[in-house]
């Protein structure tokens, strides 16, 4: 369903470009330590600081009102958060008023619990983060997850009618022997596979040179084994789509580092602290917890004018023997992925 009216004033940026995405992370918190994702000692956020549910109520109302029409919930791990059901229901009250999307990505560790509220709310469609199906090689990757329960929670959203979506990044040397097999297990059961590059986020403890494994020369070396029917789902984000013909499923990759696809995007991003960012890879940002706090409704809109103004136009992520720091020294975590 689409808004009937259009927005008043539509939030467009400096290069004509339609912000009408907005992905929220609502804790920095996560219940697993990706190798790739976090360090093993990670410093979470005081809670003071986080957003409270009615301010993130607030800003992603701000937002509808500017004509964006979908909200990924995310993270860190939004499903640990306490009483994240409530504000699932209250955003999920605006499908339709506004809203046409609500979806989120999880690393399903609670997926099991939530699954039947997330369809009473109104999801439709979730990301589910697994880069295994080996459970030792699951635990290593995540430090502390637990691979049975990430397919208890994949099977009770999709008991619940959920559309799932699996998120592998593919990291050389790691689990890229099991690419093949991820795509026949996930493609068997309904659900299209997304391969993602590692980016150079936030400083882990791993060597991201040396598991990078790069998805365009991965795409050609699966093409000459399947037929790859090249899809023009346009998302407005990094994705690429494809549809194999033998297994009859989506296949999808994301390559921020091999290709650059910034001047289609159609994000931003809110911190559990209400920073916006406008660019995963870059730091320009916003602080809209401030412009709500200290002037409501009337500041927190210029604050949303001023957003459109400092979206760059691009990032620039390198990853090369070179780089001794990360692009970023956010975690994708803190920007929400
Ligand atoms: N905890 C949830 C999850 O894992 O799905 C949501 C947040 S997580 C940060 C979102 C996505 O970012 C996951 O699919 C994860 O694999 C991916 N991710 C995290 N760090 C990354 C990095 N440095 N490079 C590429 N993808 C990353
Ligand atoms: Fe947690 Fe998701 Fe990061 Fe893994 S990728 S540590 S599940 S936030």
């Amino acid at each position: 369903m689409t808004s009937s009216l259009p927005p008043a004033r539509p939030l467009i940026d400096r290069y004509g470009r339609h912000i009408s995405y907005l992905r929220i992370s609502v804790t920095d918190r996560c219940d697993f330590r990706c190798v790739y994702c976090m360090a093993e000692d990670m410093t979470f956020l005081p809670k003071r600081e986080v957003l409270s549910f009615e301010e993130i109520e607030s800003i992603a109302g701000a937002f509808i009102d500017r004509g964006a029409t979908r909200i990924r919930l995310t993270g860190g791990e939004p499903l640990v958060r306490r009483d994240i059901m409530d504000l699932v229901r209250t955003l999920g009250s605006r499908i339709g008023q506004g809203l046409d999307e609500l979806t989120l990505t999880t690393n399903g560790s609670q997926l099991a619990k939530h699954a039947a509220g997330l369809a009473e709310a109104g999801v439709k469609r979730i990301n589910v983060s697994l880069d295994t199906l080996d459970e030792a090689r699951f635990a290593a990757i995540t430090r502390r997850g637990r691979l049975g329960d990430v397919l208890a929670g994949i099977a009770a959203a999709q008991a619940e009618g959920l559309a799932i979506k699996i998120n592998m990044v593919a990291m050389a040397g790691v689990n890229d022997d099991e690419i093949e097999p991820m795509m026949a297990w996930a493609h068997g059961r309904d659900m299209g596979l997304t391969l993602i590059e590692g980016m150079p986020l936030g400083e882990v403890g791993i060597d991201r040179v040396d598991s990078y494994l790069p998805l365009r020369q991965l795409h050609d070396q699966l093409a000459r084994r399947y037929t790859l029917e090249k899809l023009d789902k346009k998302t407005g984000g990094p994705a690429r789509y494809v549809h194999v013909a033998e297994t009859g499923g989506v296949l999808g990759f994301i390559t921020p580092m091999s290709h650059n696809f910034c001047e289609s995007c159609n994000r931003v991003r809110l911190t559990a602290t209400g920073q916006l960012f406008m660019c995963l890879g870059q730091d320009d940002q916003v602080n809209l917890r401030d412009a709500l706090r200290d002037g409501g409704g009337p500041a927190l809109d210029a604050a949303l004018d001023q957003a459109m103004l400092l979206k760059p136009k691009g990032h620039d992520f390198v990853l090369d023997r070179s780089m001794t720091t990360p692009a970023v020294t956010r975690h994708m975590s803190v920007t929400g992925g």
